[in-house]
């Protein structure tokens, strides 16, 4: 310890002593050379139990130049060390701050919408279950907003324009609402507003105009001016649910109202939508115990090829008989198995079905092809794609034989997953019809873009022709339009000779109607073919 503090390089070139500390007696217990003491000495004192010692040390050139210098390595060191320490310390806090700083960002992203800055669903649902949970009576209102058109903003304008539309939405929003208002977006152009502590349902509703009002002003996005209307839905707490997912589902609904009811309105969730609720979920119940007590049947419509005059399709359509003998419409629970999701079971079950029948039917000589209807929701799987056409191979029917119906708001809505289905169905060699054309916003445009054979044009195109010119001029322009692109035509809902006749006139390519006849049983078709294809 001695040489290190006295910066002791060689044991050669310093002098030691060493006595025992008893005074006046040095002389007597003093080992080592007596000369250090008089010496510029550093020293220690070494306690035993016979007393204390002294051991001490000088260098023998008297000089302790080289204690300065290690005394100054020492405070440098010690500085440096110090340094270190602080700058280890800061770094520290530093970390800690950027760790903090990043939870923070994961947890904004995980709450919050990085377009908008809103909170986003979670955040939202969060927020609903804590007021619905906090067991206050405190009432409060959902506003369910959804904007109108907004795929076509996005699709005309690109994606930067729509979520440059999102953005001044949510200014929107946020300049009509006061501070203790929650908005959130809770999905592509959906928000949600609950409006905390409200006075009367007359303040909702008239807010709810306002807010209507306020977003259809127009936006100008890239020098282009954008109007937008939106829908609402309006769920008001205790009355219209206890729980927040009951809450976001009836908001949503009485939005669906409003969409239907024409756009651009607001409604609030009330009975009638309440009692709409219960029967699709009895319908749900029943259709889900009917299947398994085949209550489901379908019945074939003939189609026929204006060229041949022969029957050379026909399209399988759903019968539901339920338990009561009631024949239930399809235009009926189609809709419930859509929303319900079990249109993937009657799916499943119409294809099957359909293939059965169509191998019974050439057996009995007649080499027609069968038009099965597809959902939306049904084409959201391409493993299920696949499945359908294990099924069709399993049966030994060629897939050429085989057409899916599907309706042009799934081109339109340029869901990309679906249409990866569409197109690897028709590589399989699946023939696609465009079902209920010139019903919704029919654009010439996604015939062209989209992997089609045929377009089914709905009845209403033509009911009134021959005699409403306009029908007439319409029919004839789309019959150009898809000669020139090489799609068929097949003309629905044929119901009299003129309408065949002109038809027939305009070089239609194919018809499906009453005209011809009704949808038919299996047995019944047999009859009917036997009959027509002389
Ligand atoms: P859709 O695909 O447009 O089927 C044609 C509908 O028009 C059928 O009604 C048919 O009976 C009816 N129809 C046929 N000819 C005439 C006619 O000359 N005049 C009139 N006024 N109507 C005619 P249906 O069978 O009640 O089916 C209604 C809708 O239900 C279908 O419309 C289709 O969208 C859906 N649907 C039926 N079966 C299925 C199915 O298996 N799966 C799916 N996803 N939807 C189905
Ligand atoms: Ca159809
Ligand atoms: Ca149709």
């Amino acid at each position: 310890q001695l040489m290190i503090s006295s910066g002791l390089t060689s044991v050669d070139d310093y002098l030691f002593a060493l006595k025992k500390n008893i005074k006046d007696s040095e002389e007597l217990f003093q080992r080592g050379d007596p000369s250090v003491w008089q010496k510029d000495y550093v020293a220690i004192e070494i306690d035993v139990s016979s007393g204390q010692w002294i051991l001490a040390l000088a260098p023998k050139d008297n000089g302790w130049a080289k204690r300065d210098n290690i005394y100054w390595i020492i405070i440098i060191a010690g500085w440096t060390l110090s340094f270190l320490m602080i700058a280890f310390m800061y770094n520290l806090v530093a970390t800690q701050s950027r760790l903090r700083t990043a939870l923070t960002t994961i947890d904004r992203q995980a709450n919050f919408d990085s377009i908008t800055d809103l909170p986003n669903r979670r955040a939202f649902v969060d927020y609903l279950n804590q007021l619905t949970q906090s067991g206050n009576d405190q009432h409060f209102a959902i506003l369910f907003i959804d904007l109108d058109h907004f795929k076509e903003v996005n699709d005309s304008l690109g994606h930067d324009a729509g979520d440059e539309l999102l953005v001044s939405v949510a200014e929107r929003l946020r300049s009509q609402l006061r501070g203790s208002d929650f908005i959130a977006r809770i999905g592509g152009d959906e928000f949600v507003v609950v409006i905390n502590r409200f006075k009367s349902h007359e303040v909702i509703n008239d807010l709810a105009t306002q807010i209507n009002r306020h977003l259809s002003e127009p936006f100008t996005l890239r020098q282009n001016q954008i109007q937008t209307t939106c829908s609402i839905g309006i769920a008001l707490y205790p009355d219209d649910g206890m729980k927040a997912a009951e809450l976001l589902k009836n908001a949503d609904l009485a939005m669906y109202a409003a969409k239907t009811a024409g756009r651009r309105t607001h409604y609030f969730f009330n009975d009638e939508l309440r009692a709409q609720t219960e029967r699709q979920n009895t319908i749900h119940n029943r259709m889900r115990d009917g299947l398994k007590r085949h209550e489901f049947s379908l019945v074939y419509q003939p189609i026929v090829d204006f060229s041949s005059g022969k029957v050379t399709k026909c399209e399988a359509l759903l019968r539901w008989k339920d338990e009561d003998g009631n024949v239930i419409s399809p235009a009926e629970f189609i809709p419930v198995a859509e929303r319900t999701g079990l249109i993937h079971e009657l799916g499943q079950f119409v294809l099957e079905q359909a293939c059965i029948d169509w191998v019974t039917v050439h057996k009995s000589g007649y080499p027609i092809e069968v038009s099965i209807n597809r959902s939306e929701r049904e084409l959201n799987d391409m493993e299920v794609a696949k499945q359908w056409l294990s099924c069709i191979k399993q049966h030994g029917i060629p897939t050429e034989s085989i057409t899916f119906e599907i309706t042009e708001s799934l081109l339109m809505s340029n869901k990309q997953r679906q249409l990866q289905i569409l197109h690897y169905l028709r590589s399989q060699g699946v023939q696609l019809a465009i079902d209920d054309f010139g019903t919704g916003y029919s654009s010439i445009n996604y015939l062209q873009r989209y992997p089609v054979d045929y377009i089914k044009i709905d009845r209403s195109f033509l009911n009134q022709a021959p005699d409403d010119r306009v029908q007439v001029a319409l029919l004839d322009a789309l019959l150009r339009v898809a000669r020139a692109l090489d799609i068929d035509v097949i003309a629905e809902g044929v119901e009299t000779k003129r309408q065949w006749e002109l038809l027939q006139q305009q070089q239609c390519d194919f018809a499906q109607g009453y005209f011809i006849s009704e949808p038919l049983t299996l047995d019944k078709l047999l009859d009917f073919l036997r009959k027509w294809q002389f």
